[in-house]
């Protein structure tokens, strides 16, 4: 679920060194160090957040989550995570509902704090 946004630029928080060209094939993270690629993105109605995109796997409760197509405005707080017995996750989410059956490595856009 790694929406794209109408404008994102990447950083890294974490060094000072070429991040490489932040994609799905290498997590997200910086090439140089490893972390999460900070990602000041801006939507089509002009908002702006800094997310960093993450598996479904690393999400835990109280993170804020920007729903595909959503405003980047809009982060929804996880408030339960449960795992299946196939590795699956139900990821309930404020004001949203439970997202049935996730893959632990779809991606998500999470607010960065
Ligand atoms: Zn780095």
């Amino acid at each position: 679920m790694a929406s794209d946004f109408d404008n994102e630029e990447y950083s890294c928080r974490s060094c000072d060194g070429d991040i490489g060209t932040p994609k799905r094939q290498n997590g997200w993270r910086c090439a140089s160090c490893g972390a999460h690629v900070l990602i000041l993105a801006t939507d089509s109605g002009g908002r702006s957040a800094s997310i960093e995109r993450v598996p479904a796997s690393e999400l835990v409760v109280g993170d804020h989550v920007v729903m595909h197509g959503a405003p980047l405005s809009e982060g929804r707080e996880v408030l339960r995570i449960a795992a299946k017995p196939n590795g699956d996750l139900n990821i309930s989410l404020r004001g949203y509902g439970t997202l049935k059956n996730k893959d632990p490595a779809d991606y998500f856009n999470r607010w960065t704090s």
